[in-house]
């Protein structure tokens, strides 16, 4: 499961500046129809012009845990950020990540280091922004007021924040989804020209998020391995589907057109995606194989999470401005009974033993330690769908066998995979039917690359780890095989103060992180 460095040594070092645009979750079983059909020359004169591939995620392969890869050229065992949430020294509470939880040095500071300037935009968990030397505007979840770019006055002049994308709150209105994101798309690209021609730059960056948040609820339109494809991709939704992958390739040539012939010029995602129509609930899971137990609570905090009351909820919230002022709450944990939980709250792909002296509440003693994990593993395989017959997990890995690095004590004890069409997460009961959810992520994501020494054809499959690298090469920058190791693990620390804190979490839930 570790995937080794698969660039050619020819790729990078003649090019003169290096321009990345990262579309989150884009997957070639989606775009490769819609390039036969003619949706995407922009892309298609991309590839003729170079060459293309797959390029791996991490695991876990959520955005939290693959953008700080992408960024660090290092697994999540190497930079600490396992999932949206995160124990912090001397708190009980699992607490939002942020780019303070991300404990390796990021290519974007490297460069710095080396003089160079770096255009950073929109990667999620880049806030608090980096100080690099050039532009950064943060990703990801930020709070309200805060200074959200470096240098700090850059962010307004560029007309950002530009946020919004919570799919979850667009439940079953795909068209009205489909238009906020084309709205998002168009703006976070107008302000990458914007800084594309009046800055100086060695490398530049920009991630767009909308593919990733339109797959997880309208995948059956353009996926066609998806069983509801048949029908679904010949309905007018799925034109207006269609349509935003036409806008980001639009908008992709106005980017590339600001590149030069000697520039390395990069479309690549952090992950792909998947067709799902079933979903679990991994705690509910643990519940009824007897790891877990909840606390007292949850019945009500379920009813509100989850009930007509959540629904109803999250109108009354959008219209009265409080989307991500109010939280609600999630159903707590009876640590004193509970041997192991999920630690991957966003996608489900993280188990979590409850080991005395790591978690808080610490129940398994560490000589216990393998002997549990194992039997976790397997009634983890063995947990049964009772309505299809199938299993929902595919696969269970422990974390040695996916992860290195100083944070691999931190890591989730063992890595999930689902089985096909099922997500492991998103799920009120223990399993369900799939609703307003259509898509969940796999590790197989993109790359099309062109540019000084890139040749032609399908390139070798690649890691997401690869590209830290690949860019720093770009510049001119030397292969330096010990930037970015880190010998002793550090401590995460905050960024947000605690009413951010809430602020942040109810964001996640809106993106459909956090349940
Ligand atoms: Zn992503």
């Amino acid at each position: 499961m570790r995937y080794e460095i698969g660039l050619p040594l020819s790729f990078a070092p003649m090019a003169n500046r290096v321009l990345v645009v990262g579309w989150d979750g884009a997957d070639w079983d989606i775009l490769d129809p819609l390039l036969e059909a003619g949706d995407l020359p922009v892309l298609a004169g991309l590839i003729e012009g170079g060459t293309r591939g797959v390029s791996r995620s991490c695991l876990p392969s959520h955005s939290w845990a693959a953008w700080p890869t992408f960024l660090t050229g290092r697994d999540p065992g190497g930079h600490g950020v396992f999932d949206i949430l995160e124990y912090r020294p001397g708190v009980t509470r699992r607490l939002p990540v942020s780019s303070k939880s991300i404990l390796a040095p990021t290519w974007p500071e490297r460069l710095s280091e080396a003089g160079r300037r770096t255009l950073l935009v929109n990667v999620p968990l880049t806030y608090p922004a980096p100080e690099i030397q050039g532009v950064a505007i943060a990703g990801g979840i930020i709070p309200t007021g805060a200074v959200y770019s470096h240098p700090a006055e850059v962010g307004s002049r560029l007309r950002w924040p530009i946020n919004g994308g919570s799919w979850t709150t667009y439940r079953n209105r795909p068209v009205d989804l489909v238009e906020e994101l084309e709205g998002l798309t168009q703006k976070r690209a107008e302000a990458m020209r914007t800084l594309l021609d009046a800055e100086n730059w060695d490398a530049a960056c920009i991630v767009f998020v909308s593919p990733d948040r339109a797959q997880h609820c309208l995948l059956e339109y353009v996926h066609p391995a998806h069983p509801a494809y048949a029908e679904a991709s010949t309905s007018q939704v799925a034109d207006r589907v269609r349509d935003l992958y036409r806008l980001l390739d639009a908008e992709l040539g106005t980017l590339l057109e600001r590149a030069d012939d000697d520039d390395l010029v990069v479309l690549m995602s952090d992950h792909g995606h998947q067709p799902c129509t079933r979903a679990i609930s991994m705690n509910k899971v643990l519940e009824r194989l007897g790891f877990l137990r909840f606390g007292r609570g949850s019945a009500l905090v379920n009813l509100l999470s989850w009930g007509r009351v959540r629904a109803v909820a999250r109108v009354a919230y959008d219209k009265l401005g409080l989307h991500g002022r109010v939280a609600v709450p999630t159903a707590p944990i009876d640590w004193e009974h509970t041997t192991a939980y999920t630690s991957v709250v966003s996608t489900g792909e993280g188990v979590s033993v409850n080991l005395a002296g790591r978690e808080p509440g610490g129940t398994v003693s560490s000589a216990d330690y393998e002997r549990v994990r194992g039997q976790i593993a397997e009634a983890l395989l063995s947990f049964e769908d009772e309505v299809t017959g199938t299993r929902p997990i595919g696969e269970v890995l422990p974390k040695e066998d996916a992860l290195t690095g100083p944070y691999l004590d931190r890591a989730p004890d063992l890595l999930l995979r689902p089985a096909p069409l099922y997500s492991l997460t998103h799920a009120r009961q223990i399993v369900e039917q799939a609703d307003w959810l259509s898509g969940d992520h796999r590790p197989e994501g993109i790359y099309a690359m062109a540019g000084p020494g890139i040749e032609g054809g399908v390139g070798p499959d690649i890691s997401l780890a690869d590209f830290a690298g690949l860019i720093a090469g770009g510049v001119g920058l030397e292969a330096d095989p010990e930037w970015g190791k880190t010998e002793t693990a550090a401590e995460p620390v905050g960024a947000y103060s605690d009413e951010e804190e809430r602020l942040v979490e109810e964001r996640l839930r809106g993106l459909g992180y956090l349940e």
